[in-house]
């Protein structure tokens, strides 16, 4: 496949940003000017990147991707300060993951020093789709694939990697906090399995389980360990916390569970504000228990859930103004807003 093949014009029934009202943003498909488009065909070396007007791409129906899921996705945002910079956050920790992800899937991956500069590329050409201040983001979504036909299960002779963005609004403004819903027939991954990989393949097998907790009005699933179905992982794709007694406590990231960078900047700053952080199993019956739990996630920030539901049993924690999810929410947010001075030197300035 070349990069020329790889596109189409893209529809006209899809949202544009230029028909772009920033107060109604949502998390949904806008299709942005461009996108980014690198190559490796040989197993080992990519191609020069380049910049493409956004368009459909083509594949080949034997594509790695399709047939075996050869494919890791990544996902990050771009921030428009009051000022007018444009920042991102710790960017090199989602180059790092996608590279962890590309081992295990045998796709050979961009160095971190190319994943930034495309990053970089990609944003810039987008700049205009950038939301302004307070208004939500530009979400980027790298995505690394086992373009290249294959029939024999083995990975895919040609690799590609994209990025495309979309701009997204504040998930806060969705409404304040969570109501999850234990999920204790189906877990999310398993050990051995690719939990803690941004591998392609982790989110389908969650539909059911998300969709029939959302027809219950819940807002999404808890899901927990599939050894023991005694602990709590995380949600369908966010990270999860506890407090009880001013303790945070999150599940370790052994195997089953995605290492977040908002999980891990939140273990960080809460830290720094001294609090007492464990990385421990959490048994859902401490969830039951906790004064208050917390998601963490690119796409969510830092939310408050409000309730967890475990059959017919729904439990109510501490969210709003007093809240330790809270005053983490507000530090991690103007630090990625730029309303405070980046004293952690998380912040890659685009320009
Ligand atoms: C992406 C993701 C997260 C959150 O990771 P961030 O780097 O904080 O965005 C958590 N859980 C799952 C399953 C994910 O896919």
């Amino acid at each position: 496949m070349t990069s020329e093949s790889i596109v189409h014009s893209h529809e006209a029934d899809e949202k544009h940003v230029d028909a772009m009202n920033w107060d109604e943003l949502e998390f949904g498909v806008i299709p942005t000017d461009y996108m980014y488009i690198r190559i490796c065909s040989d197993g080992e070396n990519f191609s020069q990147g380049h910049l493409a007007p956004y368009r459909k791409i083509e594949l080949s129906p034997f594509a790695g991707i399709l047939n075996y899921g050869q494919g890791i996705l990544e996902g990050l945002k771009a921030i428009r300060t009051k000022d007018g910079r444009i920042q991102l956050f710790r960017p090199e920790e989602n180059a790092l993951r996608m590279k962890m992800g590309a081992e295990r899937l045998c796709v050979p991956c961009l160095s971190t020093e190319q994943f930034l500069a495309a990053l970089k590329q990609a944003v810039l050409a987008n700049k205009r789709c950038v939301p302004p201040p307070g208004k939500g983001s530009l979400y980027i979504r790298p995505l690394l694939m086992g373009s290249g036909a294959v029939l024999g299960i083995g990975p895919a002779p040609e690799c590609t990697f994209l990025i495309f963005t979309s701009p997204i609004g504040n998930w806060y403004k969705c409404g304040p906090s969570m109501n999850l819903y234990v999920e204790n027939e189906v877990p999310r991954a398993t050990p051995g399995g690719t939990g803690a990989i941004k591998s392609i393949t982790n989110y389908s097998p969650v539909f059911e389980a998300v969709n029939k907790a959302k027809a219950k009005g819940f807002t999404d699933v808890l899901f927990l360990d599939a050894a023991t179905g005694k602990n709590v992982e995380e949600v369908s794709s966010c990270n999860v916390f506890i407090v009880k007694d001013n303790v945070i406590l999150t599940p370790p990231t052994n195997g089953t569970i995605l290492p977040g960078v908002t999980r891990k900047s939140i273990i960080e700053i809460a830290l720094h504000l001294k609090y007492k952080v464990e990385e421990r199993d959490v048994p859902l019956m401490d969830v039951l228990t906790a004064d208050e739990v917390f998601c963490t996630g690119t796409a969510v920030g830092v939310t408050a859930v409000a309730s967890v539901t475990l059959h017919d049993k729904r439990v109510e924690y501490r969210t709003g103004e007093k809240s330790i999810s809270q005053k983490l929410r507000v530090m991690l947010t103007e630090i990625q807003t730029g309303v405070v001075e980046d004293k952690m030197g998380w912040t890659m300035q685009i320009r």
